[in-house]
């Protein structure tokens, strides 16, 4: 055998995600591509996965991703003529409580507006499908019909043919063992028997993909773990078609297997495998039986089916597995290597995601951005805080480990905490805050008052903050308040083409005189929402960029990798350089008036605008923007003066009754003031004219910018789709996003975000209305609307202007 010297791609990995990849490259973009495996095909974590296939997620995205694979591995027997053992059983998730019930009234709604029929059933329903199924403690059984199983081994070889077949060249027994770089971008592979050069390169290495990407400078932060699963001989009455079976109450899952049944689970004490280096050759290996720790779920399982006491166990599979800090996948360009992609950490559904992963990577490899909004799983959600190790591993066991607990609404990790904290952490914990964190960093989501025990109390209802936090919303409302945002994400794009730079990279003018600050969303070319930030400019050639804590990495790559080729500009990260504080509320202007000689009118500093203005001897840069609808400023203060400056704030607000807000108010202010969160409200699959934030782009301008065609092209036609708010009356619902918006009884949406809004004393939510034959005004007005809750209809009004909008500010000016 001899490698070829170039190829477009070269793909690292023979497993499901490797092959998958392979094969979308060649059959949708006839793409010059190499695959490299280093043992043989499927023999990493491929060949020892259980094979069951679940698809529904919290994002539509990923829904969509997970559905694309059951519709490939449906048909791809008859193009490649090999077999994927596809086998469309559906799949029953057990309730055994009232809060996982709760839980699965929630995911049925959401099933339902991802398009999906998910069922509830009854015990005795769920005993007449799987008869050797103890009921006696089920409060009942989530149904999906579509779900099903597979055989791993067999569909990775059927994508390994059908890539063939449209002209991948596949080779084994060949290892990856370095890259030529040049600069930030890789110009050739090395291996054991050549270099290949190559364009661009996919890491689908599953466990060895850290290593891989360290190859090139770039971290994949995923931690190989021990699972395992046993697989018993025939039981007897076991249908062939039964259902593959989830009963996370127990922890454990099941899946029949020629006449038998394989029984695994996600234990609490999950076993982390080394943190080192992955060895090479561990082709086709497992590790040895463990018992002892598999005990636990061989009890919760027995329980469950009785059967399993005294039927023999053929195997036991106990085998490595790549999890993340998340528990979602790693998938995108690297942002530390221009041409690397990744497709790994599969967190035990590489199975389930490997067909529509290998279709959305593909794509993304050939045009350089994502098909869709992956941003739950895009590998620039991490930062330089993924590169620790220990800190990963901690963090993936804690995921791990409640792969299976009930997911309550606002929950946080406890692992790995604290770990980067604001200056004003200890001054805040001493006011009774109450923390939640985000990309590494703590940040105050509510302070308890004295009567109420400082800490997180989760349930499906209203949980034990919301009091505390209607307090605080008020309270910005009527007086002022402080929020410690400075976890903020910040930049400063400097240089003699900085302005146009920027020109070409964000929807609004940014070009304005010094002084002046904009908020714009950054597009892609479909015109789709890639981040939405504020930009000031500070001088001629310097521009003062901020975003929000989990965009620091994506949005810095994005506008980095979208500077014009040939243009003098640098951008650079200062987030630790400041500390953020936002003074809002009606009395902000007299706090900070009595702690800065300069001139901070509406006259002399208009909304919209950024000064130099001094506070307790520090040069402080104010920024006039809100995001809660109230007067306010953003004081970005060198981050060594963060504590002195907020003590002088503190003092001076004493008399305007000041006191420090958290997160969750903040949450519910911007809700109320209608303001759209990127990442739910606004992704890549939204434009800016179907959020209703067609204002902010310069279609009028006659300067060209990233998106600005796909937005002409829609122009005059009508929007298929249009974001409103919705508000329901009912206090005992809790709105959370992806509940169903029904217009006439009809299903038009989903929500993207829920929550509470104290002033208007009304559950807030906000979704997009969908028509094929368009969204006008009048569409929006004429229905009537109600939303689905848990599978229960609630009556709700629409809104198309804010719920509450206080004149003084306008966040157009
Ligand atoms: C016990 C167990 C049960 C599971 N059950 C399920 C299930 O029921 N459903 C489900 O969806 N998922 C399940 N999974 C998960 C599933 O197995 C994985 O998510 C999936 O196989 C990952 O595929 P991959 O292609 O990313 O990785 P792999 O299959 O590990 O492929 C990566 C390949 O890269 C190759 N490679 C590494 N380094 C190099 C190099 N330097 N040069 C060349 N080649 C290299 C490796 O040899 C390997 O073959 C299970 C996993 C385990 C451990």
């Amino acid at each position: 055998m001899t490698l070829p010297s170039q190829a477009a791609v070269v793909v690292i990995g023979g497993g499901i995600i490797g092959c998958s990849t392979a094969y979308h490259l060649a059959r949708d973009h006839k793409v010059d591509v190499v695959l490299l495996e280093q043992g043989k095909l499927t023999s990493g974590s491929t060949w020892h996965a259980a094979g069951l296939v679940g698809q529904l997620r919290s994002s539509a995205s990923i829904t969509r991703v997970l559905k694309y694979s059951v519709d490939l591995y449906k048909g791809l027997e008859a193009e490649t003529g090999l077999a994927t053992g596809w086998k469309m059983t559906g799949c029953l998730r057990l309730a055994t409580n009232a809060d996982r019930w709760t839980e699965y009234k929630r995911l049925a709604t959401t099933a339902k507006s991802f398009g999906m029929d998910m069922h509830l059933l009854s015990p005795a329903e769920v005993k007449a499908m799987w008869p050797l199924m103890e009921t006696g403690d089920l409060v009942g059984a989530s149904w999906l019909p579509t779900d099903g199983q597979a055989s791993p081994s067999d569909i990775t070889q059927s994508l390994a043919k059908g890539a063939r077949m449209h002209g991948a060249k596949l080779y084994e027994d060949v290892r990856v063992t370095g890259f030529e770089m040049k600069g930030d971008r890789i110009t050739a592979v090395n291996t054991d028997q050549g270099d290949i050069a190559c364009d661009k390169v996919v890491n689908c290495a599953g466990q060895w993909a850290r290593q891989v990407g360290a190859m090139a400078g770039i971290n994949v932060p995923l931690q190989p773990v021990k699972h395992q699963y046993i697989v018993t001989e025939k039981i007897a009455g076991l249908a062939t078609d039964a259902p593959t079976l989830r009963d996370p109450d127990r922890r454990t899952y099941f899946k029949e297997e020629v006449g038998g049944l394989v029984m695994g689970g996600y234990e609490p004490n999950p076993q982390a495998w080394t943190t080192g280096e992955v060895p090479n050759d561990w082709e086709f290996r497992l590790f040895d039986d463990d018992y002892d720790h598999f005990e636990q779920h061989m009890i919760q399982a027995i329980a469950r089916v009785p059967a399993l006491e005294t039927v023999g166990v053929k195997q036991m599979i106990n085998g490595p597995e790549s999890f993340t800090p998340d528990g979602n996948f790693i998938l995108g360009v690297a942002p530390e290597c221009a041409n690397m992609f990744v497709g790994a950490g599969f967190n035990a559904f590489g199975i389930a995601s490997g067909g529509g992963a290998g279709w959305v990577l593909a794509q993304w490899v050939v045009d350089g951005e994502a098909p869709l909004d992956l941003w739950v799983v895009d590998i620039r959600r991490f930062s330089n805080l993924h590169r620790d190790r220990h800190w990963v591993c901690e963090r993936t066991l804690e995921a791990y480990g409640k792969h299976y607990t009930i997911g309550f609404p606002h929950e946080e990790y406890a692992s790995g905490r604290p770990r980067i904290v604001s200056p004003l952490y200890e001054r805040l914990k001493r006011q009774r805050a109450v923390f939640g964190s985000k990309l590494g960093w703590e940040r105050p989501n509510w302070f308890a008052p004295e009567s109420v025990e400082p800490k997180d109390v989760y349930s499906m209802g209203r949980q034990n903050w919301f009091a505390a936090v209607g307090d605080e919303h008020r309270h910005v409302r009527e007086h002022v308040g402080i929020f410690d945002q400075s976890s903020f994400a910040k930049y400063e794009l400097s240089g003699p083409d900085a302005a146009k730079a920027l020109d070409w990279i964000c929807a609004n003018d940014v070009s304005k005189p010094v002084g002046r600050l904009t908020y714009t969303q950054l597009l892609n070319t479909r015109g789709g929402i890639e981040a939405d930030l504020t930009v000031s400019r500070l001088a001629e050639e310097k521009f003062y960029i901020v975003t929000g804590t989990g965009f620091r990495t994506h949005d810095a790559s994005w506008i980095s990798d979208h500077i014009g080729e040939g243009l003098d500009a640098r951008l650079t990260d200062v987030t630790e350089d400041f500390g953020t504080l936002s003074l809002m509320g009606p009395r902000a202007r007299d706090v900070l008036s009595a702690v800065t000689g300069s001139d901070v009118s509406n006259a002399s500093f208009p909304f919209g605008h950024i000064r130099e203005i001094v506070i307790a001897g520090h040069t402080v840069r104010a920024l006039r923007v809100t995001y809660v609808g109230e007067l306010g400023w953003e004081l970005h203060v060198p981050i060594a003066a963060t504590g002195e400056v907020f003590d002088a704030l503190m003092a001076a607000g004493k008399e305007h009754d000041i006191r420090p807000v958290g997160y969750r108010a903040l949450e519910s202010l911007r809700l109320e003031k209608g303001y759209r969160a990127w990442g739910s409200d606004i992704t890549p699959n939204d434009t800016p004219l179907e959020a209703g934030l067609g204002w902010a782009v310069k279609l009028r301008k006659n300067t060209d910018f990233v998106g600005r065609r796909a937005l002409e092209k829609v122009g005059g036609a009508s929007l298929k789709k249009r974001f409103a708010g919705f508000t329901v009356d009912d206090p005992e619902i809790v709105l959370l996003g992806r509940e169903t918006i029904l217009r006439d009884g009809e299903p038009v949406g989903y929500l993207t975000s829920g929550g509470h809004g104290y002033t208007v004393g009304k559950n807030i939510g906000y979704g997009y209305v969908r028509s094929a034959d368009g969204v006008s005004d009048d569409f929006l007005a004429s229905g009537s609307y109600e939303l689905v809750v848990a599978m229960q209809r609630t009556p709700a009004n629409i809104h198309l202007e804010p719920l509450y909008d206080p004149a003084m500010e306008r966040v157009k000016a």
